[in-house]
């Protein structure tokens, strides 16, 4: 018992359909469920369309699931950063009026760039059409992954990875720079909705030196940042250990997810990442205790 109970393990980080992953919320339940896990979090970029479907059927099989967010934010004046700035949000409300007009504003902002990506592309010598691109997506929002995953069906990449390498990604032809709220709203947006604001996978925030993430992090604190995502599949042990004593020295939560995104991150499962990574569920336990009904 005791083993099997140590042994308990959860994802934090997970898309669905409702953004720009392959699975429905439904399936992504099933899966977790099928994986043995312990607790979810669903994290769509700039939508909780995807979090009532995905809690009512976790609710039906037992499995405990937080809702969640995930918003790209612009960062602090002063800090030079080339990454993602990324925050994450656990249990929001769904419902919340000032985040869902957010929310649409970002959407809004998803729809008029994606025009412009596609244009970038076809300068390029790039056969490609928004029509094309919008059989890609289920249900939900239109991003970069799913341009990446019609390139390669066309033969003009040889892999996702390889359409963000060549063209899509940031400082890439194609790129096209997208509007995002400040770092200090979209901390404020998710904490006014209830929830819990974390920074995501710091290593991909590309600081210019390796000892301005704690100033970063005091600066987030400042407006209402309680928790850092110190387990994710691209840290190295190494890496996980130094995010923790940071947190730990801190006062920062920890939590921890794959960013799974089904078949458009083939290398990433739900649960383990690439294999290896293991989140416990006490990071659940201390998370949801920090969560405002
Ligand atoms: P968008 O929402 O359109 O800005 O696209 C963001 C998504 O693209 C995220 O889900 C990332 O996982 C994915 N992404 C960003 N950079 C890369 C990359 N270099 N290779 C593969 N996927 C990427
Ligand atoms: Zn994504
Ligand atoms: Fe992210
Ligand atoms: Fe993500």
């Amino acid at each position: 018992m005791d083993s099997n109970k140590r042994r308990l393990s959860i994802d934090l980080h997970i898309h669905s359909t409702a953004s720009d992953g392959t699975l429905t919320p439904t399936e992504i339940v099933s899966v977790a469920r099928h994986q043995n896990l312990a607790a979810i979090a669903l994290t769509d970029h700039d939508t909780v369309a995807g979090v009532n479907e995905a809690r009512r059927f976790a609710n039906q099989c037992g499995l405990q699931f937080l809702s969640g967010i995930e918003i790209s934010a612009s960062p602090p004046g002063g800090f030079n950063i080339k990454g993602s700035l990324h925050i994450l949000g656990y249990g929001i409300r769904p419902d919340d009026p000032q985040l869902n007009a957010i929310l649409a504003r970002l959407q809004k902002a998803r729809y008029d760039r994606n025009p412009k990506i596609i244009d970038r592309l076809n300068q390029l010598g790039i056969s490609i059409t928004l029509k094309e691109v919008e059989k890609e997506v289920v249900s939900g929002l239109l991003g970069r992954p799913h341009i990446a995953r019609v390139m390669v069906k066309k033969g003009q990449a040889a892999s996702i990875d390889d359409a963000f390498d060549h063209y899509l990604g940031q400082g890439k032809p194609a790129y096209v720079d997208k509007f995002r709220i400040e770092w200090d709203q979209a901390i404020q947006l998710i904490r006014q909705a209830g929830g819990v604001a974390v920074l995501a996978h710091p290593v991909l925030i590309e600081l210019p030196t390796k000892n301005s993430l704690e100033s970063i992090l005091k600066q987030l604190m400042s407006s209402g940042l309680q928790g850092l995502e110190v387990y994710y599949p691209d840290h190295t042990p190494e890496d996980v250990a130094r995010y923790k004593a940071l947190a730990r020295g801190m006062g920062l939560i920890e939590t921890g997810g794959t960013d799974y995104h089904g078949s458009l991150k083939p290398d990433i499962q739900m649960g383990c990442g690439a294999g290896d990574l293991s989140i416990p569920y006490e990071i659940y336990q201390t998370l949801i205790k920090h969560i405002n009904p």
